[in-house]
């Protein structure tokens, strides 16, 4: 596995791959990798010639009071886990690579970029779109890969590619879970072992709502509720937003009438939680 760790580096490998005729799968990630971002490096290795896996703690995206410092970083791990995989090339740029000095552009997707987790953090999908424009044009990827645990982040980076004409295809990746539901994510080491407890709840109310949608509820109201009460009965009090919205482009419904997706972000101690469920009909 090559380490790449600066834009010409990264650019140059790039273009010797598509010399050869590989087509390159992207995996952009934070690190403190788990197998949630194995499952995306999976993919990408099955759908596509050469891996590229980004490791990049982009500090645009968070905002401030935020983990950014505390941040897990535990490179040589992730990078052992990489090669083990067999993935082709790790990104590891630092903060000067990635913003040269004088750094000027922001790339806004709106308004789906300010409801949902952009409402309770200002600037958030703006950092987001702005380094994952960054990395698309230096990787030049024929596919990312993005996981549908960050679904608002998936969705808004569909929605930009299509905008700006990148030639990319974005793929979505199932949310790998833990035995009892939980949805993988490096901010889980953060929870004490009564707050990992407590926090099962988070897919459980999840669960419950996408239960009763199968059974034939399709009242966002309603089904909201259900998973609400679920999390206030587990001790789960800060709740942001529960929503139920359309699967495709996020937009509020009162009533689901083809596929949509039920969304939650919570505080657990002082750990911000986040996780959705598709619901859609069997076949
Ligand atoms: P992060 O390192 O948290 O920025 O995540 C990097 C990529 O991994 C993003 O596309 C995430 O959506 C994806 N990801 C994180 N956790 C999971 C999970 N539990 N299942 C699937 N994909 C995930």
């Amino acid at each position: 596995m090559e380490l790449l760790t600066d834009r010409n580096t990264m650019r140059a490998w790039v273009q010797q791959q598509r010399t050869a005729g590989h087509r390159i799968g992207f995996v952009p990630t934070m690190g403190a990798l788990h197998a949630g971002h194995g499952s995306l490096v999976r993919e990408s290795l099955a759908t596509t010639d050469r891996t590229v896996v980004s490791i990049f703690v982009n500090p645009t995206q968070f905002g401030p009071g935020e983990d950014f410092d505390r941040y897990p970083r535990i490179f040589e791990q992730d990078r052992v886990m990489l090669q083990e995989l067999g993935c082709h090339a790790l990104f590891y740029p630092d903060v000067a690579s990635m913003y040269p000095s004088g750094f000027q552009t922001a790339v806004t997707v709106e308004p789906l970029g300010s409801q949902l987790c952009g409402r309770e953090r200002p600037g958030h999908f703006t950092g987001v779109a702005t380094v994952v424009t960054v990395l698309l044009n230096l990787v030049r990827a024929d596919r990312a890969f993005f996981g549908l645990k960050d679904y608002q982040q998936f969705v808004i980076i569909r929605q930009m590619v299509r905008d700006l004409g990148l030639d990319c295809e974005i793929v979505g990746v199932p949310t790998v879970r833990e035995a009892d539901g939980m949805a993988m994510s490096s901010r889980n080491r953060y929870l004490s072992d009564e707050d990992r407890q407590r926090a099962s709840a988070v897919s459980a109310a999840l669960s419950a709502a996408r239960a009763a949608f199968l059974a034939g509820e399709r009242e966002s109201g309603r089904l909201e509720a259900i998973a609400r009460r679920i999390l206030t009965e587990a001790g789960i009090h800060r709740i942001q937003y529960i929503a139920v919205r359309s699967a495709a482009a996020l937009l509020p419904l009162e009533k689901i009438h083809e596929d949509g997706v039920i969304l939650t972000a919570v505080k657990v101690g002082k750990t911000r939680l986040i996780d959705n469920m598709v619901l859609t009909l069997p076949g």
